[in-house]
């Protein structure tokens, strides 16, 4: 057999992890994946209570994309979308997701994942402005716990100042505000000055932050306080999008439209890498309608067919299943199964009810005893249920097909996780 085995040195860097630790100790290496569940080579099989990282929404092993992408790649594999190429597929997917975004007039941009897109949502407000006549809107705010991907732009972005140490110096033009105040967003706004600011980010709900609802009136608030100073409100629902929240983009959930919405994952359920903009008409109006305008923008993979076919396929089976309907059930079973454990003596909170997203946030105490969240996700993972650690606690977002006996196994097992521990 090629197989590696698991213990066997390997050249593999694993991302946002700490290799002097990983490099040293065995690889959990995933051999197949079908539903809700994972196997690892050993043939043994753990529920992935995570979507990998947010994005299997219709589940694992879906023949029906695997064999679109085939059809797809043995016609035209690629061609780039350059000039006025396109491809069946690109523009397909395009009119799919515009005709159900909350945006006005809607056109999209195709790329190959959440950060790329969050760069050219950024990219396109300040060129907006600029092409305005307003070069000097400049300015981005985010919120506290809000992630936008890690590249160059998201970096700077990010309300998580872990994942900007080391890397000198970051777009200047940035801050971040409290996540739920009002109060603080137009404070920040007065004092950045409306005149100096492009655009406000934020997720519907956040998630890699700690999975954070919005309060009530919240996003009724943005929209009003970006109209008022004319400020683009780009909502990043690269995990709220396409069931998460039992909707197209998240954000429908909070009644507003915005002048753009970035996503990813879900599209495509991840089976292939793809993410886009969806951008209102009159953002993208000064591009398409005045000449001279291009957007200085772009990248050799946009509207690669063949990622476009799976994303289309994977639309079909969230429609044909109706799996934003299923989604809200699950929504409703998870937060059931988890809200008891807010009475565990190391959680402080259980923050789910708003998506197929919750967070288990442990005590300052059980923290600062040296308690961690990788010590449960280790025990969780051992009884064969896959969560996602974070600083504070530990992360659950499920596929949207995951069943009744599968979220009670999972959160059963969290519960022996955090006992294991305490
Ligand atoms: N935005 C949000 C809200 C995300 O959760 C993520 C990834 O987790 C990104 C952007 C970045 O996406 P990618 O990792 O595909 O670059």
């Amino acid at each position: 057999q090629n197989q590696p085995k698991a213990l066997e040195p390997s050249r593999y860097w694993h991302t946002f992890s700490d290799m002097n630790v990983v490099s040293k100790g065995p690889k959990f290496v995933v051999a197949r994946a079908e539903g809700a569940w994972l196997w690892d080579e050993a043939g043994d099989r753990f529920l992935d209570g995570t979507s990998s990282l947010w994005y299997c929404n219709v589940g694992h092993g879906r023949v029906e994309i695997a064999e679109a992408v085939y059809k797809q790649m043995t016609s035209l594999d690629a061609f780039a979308t350059y000039g006025d190429f396109a491809n069946v597929p690109a523009l397909a997917l395009s009119e799919r997701i515009g005709a159900h975004a909350p945006v006005a007039d809607a056109r999209v941009v195709l790329t190959c994942g959440g950060g790329e897109s969050i760069d050219s949502a950024a990219k396109i407000a300040r060129q907006y402005w600029s092409v305005r006549g307003r070069p000097e809107k400049v300015h981005f705010i985010t919120r506290t716990g809000g992630y936008h991907g890690l590249n160059g732009i998201g970096t700077s972005l990010i309300g998580m100042e872990r994942f900007q140490a080391g890397y000198g110096p970051l777009l200047a033009d940035t801050s971040v505000v409290p996540h739920d105040s009002l109060e603080a967003l137009e404070a920040e706004i007065l004092r950045i000055g409306p005149e100096n600011v492009a655009a406000f980010f934020a997720e519907p709900v956040i998630g890699s932050g700690g999975v954070h609802a919005p309060v009530d009136g919240y996003f009724a608030g943005v929209s009003e306080l970006c109209k008022q100073y004319g400020i683009l409100f780009i909502v990043d629902s690269v995990i709220c999008a396409f069931g998460r929240l039992g909707n197209w983009f998240g954000i429908e959930r909070f009644g507003v439209t915005p002048d753009m919405i970035v996503f990813a994952k879900g599209v495509s359920s991840g089976y292939l890498p793809l993410g886009g903009i969806v951008v209102s008409g009159e953002i993208a109006e000064p591009f398409w309608n005045e000449p001279g305008n291009p957007l200085h923008h772009g990248t050799t993979y946009a509207g690669h067919p063949t990622a476009c076919a799976a994303a289309l396929a994977n639309l079909d089976i969230l429609e044909r299943e109706d799996l934003f309907t299923v989604a809200l059930e699950v929504e409703a079973w998870l937060d059931y199964a988890l809200r008891p454990l807010a009475d565990h003596p190391l959680v402080r909170e259980v923050r789910s009810g708003t998506g197929v997203m919750a967070a288990v946030e442990f005590t300052p105490e059980a923290l600062a005893s040296g308690i961690t969240s990788a010590e449960v996700f280790t025990e969780c993972r051992a009884r064969g249920v896959v969560l996602r650690a974070v600083p504070t606690g530990l992360l659950v977002s499920p596929p949207l097909i995951t069943t009744w006996e599968q979220i009670d196994h999972l959160v059963s097992t969290l519960r022996y996780g955090l006992d294991a521990v305490a």
